[in-house]
Formats: C-alpha cells, structure tokens, sequence
C-alpha cells in the first residue's frame, strides 16, 4: 500500500485515486445511517442515559444493510466526481497543503 504521508509537508492526509470508493462508502454508510437515525430520533424523548442513542442506532443496522446498494451507488458517484472535478490526471491528492502528484512508473 502506498504511503499517506504527503512528499510536501509530511501530513498523513494524502489520499490515493484508489481509496477514493472505500472513502466515499465510508462517508455514505454514515450519511445513511444518520439520515434514518434524525427519522428515528424525533420520536425519542432526550436522554442523559449512557449509551442510549448507540443502542437506538445499531438497532438501524438491519436498515442500513437493507440499504447498502444505494450507499454503494452513492458512494461510486461521489468518487467519480471528485476523480473528474478533483484528482483530473494525477494519482493523489494531500488534505492539507493542497499538492497532487502522480505516481511514479
Ligand atoms: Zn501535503
């Protein structure tokens, strides 16, 4: 696996063109799973109770499963655009100071 670190300023926020989906996956499940946990939660009385909101929110875990080929979806069409908009010809791209660079062959 190629490093994180950028070559510029030495960040661990330079992301390869190839973790683009997985990022994006990541990024969607959530979106999903917060999108039917604020549904949810409305009806929910607040709580000081430790722990009670994970609980509501594993109990959406079978939803969100049912759900997983609409985050795919959603996660490949956000990789697309950011590898169109974002990366263009280059390999990666660092968080932090902005650098892309290509990799070497
Ligand atoms: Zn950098």
């Amino acid at each position: 696996m190629p490093s994180t670190h950028c070559c510029a300023c030495g960040a661990a926020t330079s992301i390869h063109r190839h973790h683009l989906y997985p990022l994006a996956l990541v990024a969607a499940l959530l979106d999903c799973t917060l999108r039917h946990y604020q549904h949810s939660a409305i009806k929910e009385v607040p709580t000081d109770q430790p722990w009670t909101s994970l609980a509501s929110m594993a109990e959406l875990i079978p939803v969100i499963a049912a759900n997983q080929s609409a985050s795919k979806q959603q996660a490949r069409e956000l990789a697309d655009v950011m590898q169109r908009n974002w990366f263009g010809s280059f390999d990666r791209l660092c968080l932090s100071c902005g650098i892309m660079e290509r990799d070497e062959s």
